[in-house]
């Protein structure tokens, strides 16, 4: 804790000082001027304290074509740590990642019928243990952490609401901030999990050009999360699932938010497993040996993979109809880049290339990158998740 009182207490320059340097290290200092605007002096004395504080550190010397080289200042990769969680509903993710966003440690567990709040943050827990051991680490090295999850929340005082479709029960109205600081003994700060994968690649992104970034994952349900100018914007009651309710058939299938034809209704997993299965039902063939009750998503793409012809079409119809939402977004929204992720996408090559061919075929005149997975891939929503900690508690 006290290596946190420390950076806690820093100066308004020194955090703007800071901020580049987390976000575009390794950087000259005639670079951080550029970024910020300020003076040598004022410059020297932040940085000054900020090494003191062993927040920053030199790296070495820029190549220069002559003269003599300047010297490079990132974050420290060694001194604090922080610790990365994602909850979502097929699975949940626990690292361990310094202030360069570099991955030390990271676990996976499936979130099955049993994985109750109390069962997840216990898991949870044991992971955050393991891998301090693992790591050689003492728990005063982690200054915090950050939780990307499902909404809708209340990001604040880190309750989730009632989120659908979660296997086990009692995932309603659950304080999962103060359960988490309560068993870690770590503060936490909680967000969408949506929210903090956009985070992350807007992190990851050396270009000042891309400000205007979306990630969109595809799993149970669609999630979107937006960053406009170095903000995250909120969406209605902070739920990241706002873009998959959105009506792109107006006499389409009933949604369970009471609407019809949403974008989840047509790209979500449970959408596509109920297509497959309907068409079975209409005594369609498939090669699928199981019972089809027990058919999942996997089951549909590895056929799919292997040239079955209704897999396929039901993964090229899915990807269509999520392509038409991504163009309504597209088209609303000045968006560079967009990051397509998430199981779906993750695993189904067929998927997400009928889905890329279906948004390129109307937005060639747009000046817009499409990338699958992002530069933290499964990875986004846990890391961006422990950096919005710097973000919110030592930036603020
Ligand atoms: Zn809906």
């Amino acid at each position: 804790m006290m290596l946190y009182n420390n950076i806690e207490n820093l100066t308004q320059d020194n955090k703007k000082v800071f901020e580049v340097i987390f976000r575009f290290g390794p950087l000259t200092k005639k670079n951080i001027i550029k970024y910020t605007n300020m003076k040598l002096t004022t410059l020297n004395r932040s940085m000054d304290t900020l090494i003191e504080h062993r927040l920053i550190v030199e790296e070495g010397e820029q190549e220069s074509t002559g003269g003599r080289k300047p010297t490079l200042f990132n974050v420290t990769s060694r001194e604090y740590f922080l610790l990365g969680i994602d909850i979502s509903r097929t699975y949940s993710k626990v690292i361990i990642t310094n202030l360069r966003k570099e991955i030390l440690y990271e676990e996976e567990f499936e979130m099955e019928q049993n994985m109750t709040p109390d069962t997840t943050v216990e898991k949870i827990n044991e992971i955050f243990q393991n891998s301090l051991a693992k790591l050689g680490f003492s728990k005063d090295k982690i200054i915090g952490g950050g939780l990307g999850t499902i909404g809708p929340l209340d990001s604040k005082k880190g309750i989730i609401f009632k989120p659908n479709n979660f296997y086990a029960k009692g995932w309603n109205n659950v304080s999962i901030k103060d359960m988490l600081e309560d068993k870690l003994k770590l503060q936490i700060i909680v967000n969408n999990g949506a929210n903090t994968a956009v985070y992350a690649e807007y992190l990851s992104s050396t270009v000042i050009e891309y400000n205007n970034i979306a990630h969109v994952n595809c799993g149970i349900g669609i999630r979107m999360g937006v960053m406009a100018n170095g903000n995250i914007i909120p969406t209605i009651n902070n739920s990241n699932d706002a873009f998959g309710h959105m009506v792109i058939n107006y006499d389409g299938e009933p949604c369970y938010c009471g609407k019809f034809g949403c974008v989840e209704c047509y790209a979500s997993i449970l959408a596509i497993e109920k297509r497959y299965k309907s068409y079975i039902k209409l005594g369609r063939n498939s090669v699928i040996t199981k019972n089809t009750k027990d058919i999942t998503y996997i089951d549909i793409i590895n056929v799919a993979e292997d040239g079955e012809i209704l897999a396929n079409e039901v993964l090229e119809f899915s990807a269509r109809l999520l392509a038409i939402g991504l163009k309504n977004y597209i088209t609303l929204v000045d968006t560079q880049k967009i990051v397509l992720s998430g199981p779906i996408i993750n695993t189904s090559n067929i998927f997400y290339n009928y889905l890329l061919k279906s948004i390129k075929e109307d937005i060639q005149d747009y000046n817009i990158v499409l990338v699958k997975g992002g530069k933290y891939k499964d990875n986004a929503i846990a890391l961006g998740a422990a950096q919005m900690f710097v973000k919110e508690k030592l930036l603020k």
